[in-house]
C-alpha cells in the first residue's frame, strides 16, 4: 500500500494546521482522536493540511509526519539523503570526515540520525517501528555516495552488540576522522551517542583560539574534544576529567595522534563535582575552561533538578576560574531553553561572587539543522566569555 489515498485516514484538530504547514514533525497522543486506525502509515489532515505520517498509536509521541504526499519508500529516501549530503559540502570542504549526514526532523526523516565517519555510516532510530525500512535506507545511502559500509547502530543494547552491518564493509574497532584538522578516534562499537559529539564541533575550534599559554580544564571531556583544540592551539597544558575510564584512554591516545606529548597533560578519571570540590581546596587554579555536562534532564519532572545541577556545576567550575580567567558553558537538552540556559550560567556566576561577560555564543553545527517551527530540534546551547570578579 504506498499511494496515500489507499492508507488509513487520520482527521486532526484543524488548530494544527498552521504549525503542520510551516513543517512541525510531530503530534502527540492528546492531540489525536480517541480511535485510530492501526499503528503503521497514514494519510493526515488537519484543515488544509494534508500528509503521510508514521503511526504508534500507543505512545506519546504517536505521529510523525514524513512527506506531503507520499508513504517512504528507496526512492523517497534516495532523495532526502542526496540533498542532505549535497548541503554538508561545505563541511567537507573544510576536510571535516566526521559529520551528521540526517538530523531526524530538521531534515526531514523524523526520527532517524545517520552519521559518517570516515566512509562508515551509521544509523540509528528513535523508534523500533522505523527499523522495517533499514534495508531501503542502507540501499539509499549506498547509492547516494561512495562508502565503505552501512552499520544500524541499536540504542539500547547490550554493549558490544548494539552495532550490525547492513552493507559493504563491517567498521574496524576503531576508525579516525579529522575536523578542523585535528584527528579523533571514533568507536563505533562502544562510544557515546553515534561515537563522538559532531555538534560541538564549531565551539571546539572556538574554544581553541582562547588556549594560547593558558593553563586548561575541561570538564566532562569525554574522548578529549575540546582538550585537543585547545592543545593543538598552544595550551601550557590540559586536564581532561570525566568518569568514563574508556574515554580517558580515548583521550590520551587522540593526544599522540596528533602529535602532542600527553604526559605534558593530565586525564583525569573522576566525578566532575568531586573533582571540582578538591580543586577548590586545594588552590589549583585555570584560565580557561570549558564545561559540557550530559543533558541531566531525563524528562519534564526533571527539569528543576536538572537546572540545579547546571547552576551546581558551572557555579563550581568559575570558583577554580583564576581572576580574568575566560569560561564556557554548554547544554545539550532541549528542555533547557537559550532564555533558561543563560539563566543558569548567570545564576552560577553570582555563585561563584562573579559576573559573566557573554563574548561568544554557538549551538549546534551546520550538520544538525532544526527545523524553525520545531524548538525541540533546537537542543545545544554554548556560550564563553570572561568571568568577571567584582570590581
Ligand atoms: N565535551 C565532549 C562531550 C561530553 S559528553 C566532547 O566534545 O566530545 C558528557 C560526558 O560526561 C561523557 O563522556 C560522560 O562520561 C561524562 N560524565 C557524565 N557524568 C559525569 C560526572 N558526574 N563526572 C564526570 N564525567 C561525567
Amino acid at each position: 500500500m504506498s499511494h496515500p489515498t489507499q492508507l488509513p485516514r487520520v482527521e486532526l484538530p484543524p488548530k494544527l494546521e498552521m504549525s503542520l504547514l510551516a513543517g512541525h514533525p510531530w503530534v502527540f497522543r492528546e492531540q489525536l482522536p480517541a480511535r485510530l486506525p492501526p499503528s503503521g502509515w497514514v494519510s493526515v489532515r488537519a484543515g488544509k493540511y494534508e500528509g503521510v505520517g508514521l503511526l504508534e498509536a500507543e505512545s506519546a509521541l504517536a505521529l510523525r509526519l514524513y512527506s506531503w504526499s507520499r508513504v517512504p519508500n528507496e526512492a523517497w529516501f534516495r532523495e532526502r539523503f542526496a540533498f542532505a549530503w549535497d548541503s554538508r559540502q561545505r563541511v567537507r570542504d573544510a576536510g571535516t570526515t566526521g559529520f551528521r549526514w540526517i538530523n531526524g526532523e530538521g531534515d526531514g526523516i523524523p526520527g532517524v540520525i545517520v552519521d559518517h565517519y570516515a566512509g562508515f555510516a551509521v544509523i540509528v532510530c528513535d523508534t523500533t517501528s522505523l527499523e522495517p525500512l533499514l534495508p531501503e535506507m542502507a540501499r539509499a545511502l549506498m547509492a547516494t555516495t561512495s562508502l565503505n559500509g552501512v552499520v544500524f547502530r541499536r540504542r539500547d543494547a547490550e554493549r558490544g552488540q548494539r552495532l550490525s552491518t547492513l552493507l559493504g564493509e563491517t567498521p574496524p574497532p576503531k576508525v579516525v576522522i579529522e575536523e578542523h584538522g585535528i584527528k579523533m578516534l571514533v568507536d563505533l562499537y562502544h562510544g557515546q551517542k553515534t561515537g563522538l559529539f559532531l555538534d560541538h564541533r564549531e565551539n571546539r575550534r572556538e574554544f581553541g583560539t582562547w588556549a594560547k599559554g593558558l593553563r586548561v580544564l575541561n570538564l566532562f571531556s569525554y574522548t578529549g574534544g575540546f582538550s585537543l583544540h585547545a592543545a593543538c592551539a598552544g595550551a601550557a597544558s590540559v586536564v581532561s576529567v570525566d568518569s568514563a575510564p574508556e574515554a580517558a584512554v580515548d583521550a590520551r591516545e587522540n593526544f599522540v595522534l596528533n602529535g602532542l606529548d600527553p604526559n605534558r597533560h593530565e586525564f583525569v578519571v573522576a566525578d566532575v563535582f568531586e573533582y571540582l570540590a578538591a580543586a577548590q581546596n586545594s588552590g589549583e587554579r585555570f584560565d580557561l575552561i570549558v564545561c559540557d555536562p550530559p543533558s541531566f534532564a531525563r524528562n519534564a519532572k526533571h527539569l528543576d533538578k536538572a537546572k540545579a545541577a547546571y547552576v551546581r556545576c558551572n557555579a563550581a567550575g568559575m570558583r577554580v576560574l583564576a581572576p580574568k580567567g575566560v569560561y564556557a558553558a554548554a547544554s545539550c537538552t532541549a528542555r533547557i531553553t537559550p532564555a533558561d540556559f543563560l539563566n543558569t550560567v548567570s545564576t552560577a556566576s553570582a555563585k561563584a561572587r562573579r559576573v559573566f561577560q557573554v563574548r561568544y555564543e554557538g549551538g549546534q553545527a551546520v550538520d544538525h539543522p532544526y527545523r524553525a517551527i520545531h524548538p525541540e530540534g533546537r537542543y545545544l546551547k554554548f556560550v564563553l566569555g570572561h568571568v568577571l570578579e567584582r570590581w
